[in-house]
C-alpha cells in the first residue's frame, strides 16, 4: 500500500485505541466475575470432597459403635447363661470358674462401654463439623448462583456488542503497518488501562499527566514522526487529530492538520519510534 502519512497513522492507531479501549470497558463490566465464578466452584468442588470423607469416617465409626453393641448383647447373653449355670454348679471349682468367666464379661462389658463412649465422643464432633461444611457448601453454591446469573446478564447484554467491536478492532489492524501494531500491543499491555495512543492534554500526556515541554507539543502537532511520552512510552498525538480522528470515525479522510513552525528537531522529552522500537532514555513507566 502506499505510504500514508503520520497523520493518517495516527488517526489509525487511535480509532484502534477507541475500539480496543471499548472492549476493555467491557471487560471491567465483567470484572472479577469469571475468577470469582471459578473461585467459587473450586471451592465447593473442595467442601463436596471434604464432606464425602468426614460422612465416610462418621459410618465407619457408626459401624464400630455397632459392632461393640453387638460385643456387649453376646457378652451379656454369656452372663446370663452363666448366671443361670451357677444354680447347678456341683464343686466348688465349678463356682469358681464361672464366676471367673461372668467377672471377665463384666469387664468386656464395661471396656466395650468405655470404647462406644469415646467413639461417640469422636462421631458428635465429627458430625459437628460435617454440618458445619454443609452449611458452607450450601452458602457457596447460593452465593455461586448469584454470580453466575450477574455473569450470564452481563455476558447476554454485552456479548452482541463485544463480538462486533472485536471484529472491528481486528479490522482496525489491518490498516496500520507490523511495527506500529507490534509497538502498539506492547504498550497496552503494559498499562492496566490498556492505553497505547493518548493525546497531549492541557500540555500534559494524556496518559502518565506529565508535562510536555511546548516545543515537543509543536514537534507532534508537525506529524513528522510518531512521536512517545519519555515518562510512559503511550504514543502521543495532539489533541486536534485526535478530535477529527473522532469525528471522522466513518470515513477516514486525510486531515493533517498542519502546524507552521520551523522546529525541526527532535526535543529531549521525546522518542521516535523506528523499526517498533522506541528509541529514547529515561524511561520510568
Ligand atoms: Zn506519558
Amino acid at each position: 500500500m502506499a505510504e500514508k502519512s503520520v497523520a493518517e497513522k495516527l488517526k489509525d492507531l487511535y480509532h484502534l485505541q477507541n475500539i480496543d479501549s471499548q472492549i476493555d470497558e467491557i471487560e471491567v463490566l465483567k470484572g472479577e466475575l469469571p475468577i470469582e465464578v471459578s473461585d467459587l466452584e473450586d471451592e465447593i468442588a473442595g467442601l463436596e470432597t471434604r464432606a464425602g470423607r468426614l460422612q465416610q469416617t462418621v459410618d465407619e465409626l457408626n459401624a464400630e459403635v455397632s459392632q461393640y453393641e453387638k460385643n456387649t448383647n453376646e457378652a451379656n447373653a454369656l452372663i446370663e447363661r452363666y448366671t443361670s449355670q451357677l444354680d447347678d454348679v456341683k464343686n466348688n471349682r465349678e463356682f469358681e470358674s464361672l464366676n471367673k468367666e461372668l467377672e471377665l464379661q463384666r469387664l468386656d462389658i464395661q471396656l466395650f462401654e468405655k470404647k462406644m463412649r469415646e467413639l461417640n465422643d469422636t462421631i458428635a464432633g465429627k458430625k459437628e463439623t460435617l454440618e458445619a461444611t454443609r452449611e458452607r457448601l450450601e452458602k457457596k453454591a447460593k452465593e455461586l448462583e448469584t454470580k453466575k446469573v450477574e455473569l450470564n446478564e452481563i455476558i447476554e447484554k454485552t456479548e452482541k456488542e463485544e463480538k462486533k467491536l472485536r471484529k472491528e478492532s481486528e479490522k482496525a489492524r489491518k490498516k496500520i503497518e507490523e511495527r506500529l501494531l507490534k509497538a502498539y500491543d506492547r504498550i497496552r499491555n503494559n498499562y492496566r488501562n490498556g492505553l497505547a495512543v493518548v493525546t497531549v492534554e492541557r500540555d500534559a500526556c494524556g496518559g502518565c499527566f506529565n508535562q510536555i515541554p511546548p516545543q515537543t507539543q509543536l514537534e507532534i502537532a508537525m506529524h513528522k514522526k510518531i512521536l512517545a511520552c519519555e515518562h510512559c512510552g503511550r504514543i502521543l498525538m495532539d489533541k486536534e487529530t485526535g478530535t477529527i480522528a473522532e469525528a471522522q470515525e466513518e470515513p477516514a479522510k486525510d486531515c493533517d492538520a498542519a502546524v507552521e513552525t520551523s522546529l525541526q528537531k527532535t526535543p529531549a522529552g521525546t522518542a521516535e519510534i523506528t523499526g517498533g522500537v522506541f528509541h529514547f532514555t529515561g524511561f520510568r513507566g
